[in-house]
């Protein structure tokens, strides 16, 4: 096997590439913080980048297996002159030794908890070493991290990582650590920069983001007080645990203006026995229950889920638990997966293992089942009147794109520009997005 490729040349470009999460997308943006503030420049769109960073997914096996295909494809590209090469995120946390001895061309391997030690690891890689850092301590990170510059009028903001509940076909207690909650102060002020450097929207993110919590401070708490900043239009969360689910935060949407009507709340399973096999420690019914007190405080409420298909041991009849679970909660829009064994979870090594072709059907028809409800979720929507947050323009001339309360993208026409709050009147329904009709400017 060829030995480690030596980098004698520091690199002044980057690019970092991130997959799976919107947590992995809060970390690329701010690893490209880091990388800026070190001097490097982003590389432009068509130019190879002196340094590439993989920011890698671990959640099922072709995310991961992405990793080596992207190795491969950027050592080659490169020819005499290959980019340093980077991984980072979950597949470094999981595989990082494994990675360094089947693909030299790999300079450094970061974890999700150490990417704040990213630039000093770079001089360490030019030096011709390979530095490898999986350490888990991540509140150490967050504080490391220069203050944000720059943002679009929408940003997340990482409050929540780590996962404690174990669930048996889940790698993320395993890659993102223990569960911890940055402290309130910080998050204040990042969220701070962010609406100076242009946001006005937040998205709250976290593994089990509503399991936010510091003393006596909840996660409610956290969202109305960031409610206060007055340039800040909108804030969002996920993902939530049904477990997590407190009374205060049902009752911040109804009560606070800027929260917006939309829940992502994984289910899996309708399957009582299937959920109690993943240990998810909730029933389809307590879960039912818990969108029911959503919709009490907040009637028009948009709902998405998570599914697993094919959890081993599934039979047709408590797939077809789940269909009917759908059918009663009525979903505006929702991801769903084939189970997807994960090495050293529980789940790996269950009886009962299902057949792809199974699993390929059962997708199919949970996704029709789906793909229905989102459909007339966005037609029901036909003739409201909202505000839609102008986040790019469309493809067409004189069209802009952004998005509803309910987190439909909305196309539509006339005077705007990026990072206004305009009204419109929905006009037209798509399985994906709608159309609308601009009545004003609303704010800026
Ligand atoms: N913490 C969140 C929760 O429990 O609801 C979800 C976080 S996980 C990153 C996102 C989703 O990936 C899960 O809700 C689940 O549907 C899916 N997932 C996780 N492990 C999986 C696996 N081994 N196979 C297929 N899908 C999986
Ligand atoms: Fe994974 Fe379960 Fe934790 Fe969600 S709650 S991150 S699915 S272990």
């Amino acid at each position: 096997m060829p030995g480690p490729m030596p980098h004698p040349r520091a690199p002044e470009t980057f690019r970092v590439k991130s997959f799976g999460c919107q947590m992995n997308v809060y970390d690329g943006e701010r690893m490209s913080e880091l990388l800026g503030a070190k001097g490097l420049r982003a590389a432009s769109d068509g130019e190879e980048a002196d340094l590439v960073v993989l920011n890698t997914c671990h959640i099922r096996e072709k995310a991961a297996e992405k990793v080596y295909s992207d190795i491969g494809r950027l050592a080659k590209a490169g020819g005499e002159n290959p980019p340093m090469i980077a991984v980072a995120g979950c597949v470094a946390q999981a595989e990082g030794e494994e990675i360094m001895a089947r693909a030299p061309a790999v300079g450094l391997v970061v974890g999700p908890q150490a990417y704040h030690r990213l630039p000093e690891m770079i001089d360490r890689a030019v030096r011709g070493e390979r530095p490898a850092d999986t350490d888990m301590p991540a509140n150490a990170k967050f504080a490391a991290l220069p203050a944000r510059r720059r943002s679009g009028p929408t940003a997340f903001l990482t409050v929540q990582e780590g996962c404690d509940k174990f669930c048996t076909y889940c790698v993320v207690p395993y890659t993102r650590g223990a569960e911890i909650s940055r402290p309130f102060n910080d998050l204040l002020r990042e969220a701070e920069t962010l609406v100076e450097a242009g946001a006005r929207e937040i998205t709250l993110l976290g593994q089990n983001v509503n399991a936010w919590r510091n003393d006596a401070i909840g996660f409610d708490d956290l969202i109305r007080e960031l409610a206060k900043l007055p340039e800040l239009q909108r804030i969002r969360y996920t993902t939530s645990h049904p477990n997590d689910v407190t009374d205060g935060l049902i009752r911040a949407h109804a009560e606070v203006e800027k929260l917006m009507p939309f829940l992502h709340l994984p289910v899996q399973s309708g399957s009582d026995r299937v959920l109690k096999a993943m240990n998810r420690s909730h029933t389809a019914l307590s879960y039912l229950k818990v969108l029911e007190r959503y919709r009490a405080a907040r009637p028009d409420i948009a709902l998405s889920g998570d599914f697993i298909v094919g959890f081993p041991g599934e039979t047709e009849a408590e797939f077809e638990e789940t269909l009917r679970l759908v059918d009663a909660v009525g979903y505006a829009q929702a991801f769903s997966f084939k189970y997807s064994p994960r090495p050293g979870t529980p789940a790996a090594s269950m009886d009962g293992q299902i057949a792809p072709e199974v699993m390929d059907e059962r997708l199919q028809r949970l996704q029709a089942a789906l793909n229905r409800d989102q459909l007339a979720f966005n037609r029901a929507s036909l003739g409201k009147r909202c505000q839609v947050l102008v986040e790019r323009r469309g493809k067409l001339p004189g069209q802009w794109l952004g998005k509803s309360p309910w987190l439909q993208s909305v196309h539509f026409e006339g005077e705007a520009g990026i990072g206004d709050l305009v009204a419109v009147e929905l006009t037209q329904a798509g399985p994906n997005s709608m159309h609308g009709q601009l009545l004003e400017t609303v704010a800026t």
